[in-house]
């Protein structure tokens, strides 16, 4: 009686595994084939720092308020009295992505992009990116999009 029982619940438990099996085969998968797609990032993902320069009023918000140190601002101030934005830099290796750049900048200028691949071959070479040239002049980047 003891040998029919365990042979009952062997089909049993293979009736319940093939069923997972059968409901998993026709829904919908949820891997995608990258890299030839790529996951679109929510709302609140936080990749890189990006800057738009147009809207930066050099305040130095986002540099005193990042725990990283990872920004370096330069500026000048013109005979008009107008600042006139120098160099924008981001250290990207130093960047915890906390996102309270985004956060503390009044002008909406700095913003945490949706960019994730950003994995490089050489650790020891600086992550740093001109934020006023962006992220198209370098060569991991354009490495990485190829
Ligand atoms: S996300 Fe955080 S660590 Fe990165 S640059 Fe902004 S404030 Fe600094
Ligand atoms: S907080 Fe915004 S406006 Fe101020 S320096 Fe940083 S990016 Fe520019």
């Amino acid at each position: 009686m003891k040998y029919i029982m365990e042979i009952m619940q062997g089909v049993w438990s293979l009736i319940l595994g093939l069923s997972v099996t059968l409901r998993n085969l026709c829904s919908r998968a949820v891997t995608l084939q990258y890299p030839k797609r790529r996951a679109q990032m929510t709302d609140r993902f936080r990749g890189m720092a990006e800057l738009n320069k147009e809207k930066c009023i050099m305040c130095m918000q986002c540099v005193k308020i990042c725990p990283d140190a990872c920004f370096a601002i330069k500026f000048n101030v013109g005979e008009d009295k107008k600042k006139v934005l120098e160099s924008f830099t981001y250290d990207a290796q130093l960047c915890c992505f906390c996102g309270f750049c985004e956060e503390a900048c009044p002008t909406k200028a700095i913003y945490m992009n949706k960019d994730y691949e950003t994995a490089v071959i050489d650790s020891r070479k600086p992550l740093k990116v001109d934020l006023i040239k962006g992220y198209d002049g370098l060569a991991w980047y354009k490495r990485n999009k190829a």
